[in-house]
């Protein structure tokens, strides 16, 4: 390679791509590379019927971070949705996240103080203090009914594991509200960008100082020579473990398939998710893609999603972060601290389960860091 880069991105999705720009905006050569042939990574959004499909799952962008939010805007413009999930426990439906509208359709109670008490109820009469797991924190926020109905069989399913094994942190991801708000998010902000995920990063890249490779997998080992040689940082995006060969282990991460077809319908399940709360469904949820804008189309096109546990060969999506996880992750992360001239990044690269305003916030940060210390 002749060219010499300051940085080399290995991962040309949203932790990469605003790395970049930012290390781009500041007079820096950055070459980006991905192994996929498109860029934008897990928020890839691809056009068929008219329609924006999230290929890798649906994504709603949404943060209480101003600075965040003004960035993005730079480079799309977000439309104004808001996610209302519903979900179906064997046919039967409840409003989402869990708010007034869940305990009327519950338990009939119709004021905030009748629906604390009967959680209040519950709670105790399951004996649960101090939360422990998932399982005792979700019993302890919305009480045995919700759990059973709208929390255990997803869960379980989600992530392979029982929700007693699972860390509490993941169902915090939830609001529970006693008003009637079907808002999913508690945040300032919220939107898909309009014309696509890929639009926006494609955006983010596009600037003089950056070049993209596509098809370029960095843990080849020719590829990983050749490259690792062509700039003074590497910035890598991509799993932890599998940078360094796996040498302790393989951490666990939940990979998801996705069934998705085009319907000769205008509206197969009038929202933009349905959630299947039941163990016996084989799928999580089904996603309608054409609701998260607004639609328009005399076809639809729905994904319906199944998680499995990660093996190779297989997309990772989530980092399993329980305690045996965890602990082998602190070990990779001890190793990677001890890298020279190597950046890690984003939701492979720190195992974390960042949501998208966290994955560009951390990015921000790191340059930032970077910046300071130049
Ligand atoms: N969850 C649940 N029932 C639902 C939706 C979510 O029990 O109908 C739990 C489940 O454990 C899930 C977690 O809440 O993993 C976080 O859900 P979120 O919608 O944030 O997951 P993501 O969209 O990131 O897959």
């Amino acid at each position: 390679m002749s060219v010499k880069y300051d940085y080399l991105v290995v991962g040309a999705g949203l932790y990469g791509a605003v790395f970049a720009r930012l290390a781009a905006e500041e007079g820096r050569n950055v070459l980006v590379i991905d192994k996929r042939d498109h860029i934008a990574g897990n928020i890839y959004t691809k056009e068929v019927e008219g329609i924006q499909v999230h290929q890798y799952g649906a994504h709603i962008f949404h943060t209480n971070d101003k600075k965040v939010w003004e960035y993005l805007n730079r480079f799309t413009e977000f439309n104004r949705f808001t996610n209302s999930p519903v979900a179906n426990y064997h046919g039967e439906l409840y409003s989402l996240p869990f708010n007034m509208y869940t305990f009327y359709q519950m338990w009939g109670v119709t004021t905030p103080q009748q629906a604390e008490e009967m959680i209040e109820k519950q709670k105790k009469a399951a004996g649960i203090g101090e939360p422990r797991n998932l399982e005792e924190q979700a019993i302890s926020l919305v009480g045995t009914d919700i759990y059973e109905k709208l929390i255990k069989g997803y869960t379980q399913k989600q992530w392979g594991r029982p929700c007693s094994e699972l860390p509490a942190f993941i169902i915090r991801r939830l609001p529970v509200r006693f008003t009637f708000d079907n808002n999913y998010f508690n945040a300032l902000y919220q939107g898909i960008p309009i014309g696509g995920y890929t639009q926006m990063v494609k955006n983010i890249l596009d600037h003089g100082n950056i070049t993209v490779e596509l098809g370029t997998d960095y843990l080849v080992p020719e590829n990983r020579e050749r490259l690792t040689g062509s700039a003074d940082c590497v910035v890598f995006t991509g799993p932890v473990d599998a940078y360094f060969g796996y040498c302790l282990g393989a951490l666990s991460y939940r990979s998801v398939r996705f069934e998705t077809e085009v319907l000769d319908m205008p509206n197969y399940q009038g929202n933009a998710a349905v959630n299947y709360t039941d163990s016996e469904t084989p799928w999580t949820r089904i996603i309608e893609h054409k609701w998260f804008e607004f639609g328009g189309q005399d076809k639809t096109v729905i994904s319906r999603e199944y998680s499995a546990e990660w093996k190779p060969g297989d997309e990772p999506y989530y980092p399993v972060n329980d305690e045996q996880n965890q602990a082998l992750y602190e070990k990779y992360r001890a190793m990677a601290a001890e890298e020279k001239n190597v950046i890690f990044g984003g939701r492979l690269g720190e195992y974390r389960y960042y949501d998208m305003d966290k994955t560009v916030a951390s990015a921000m940060e790191k340059w930032e860091e970077i910046s300071l210390t130049r």
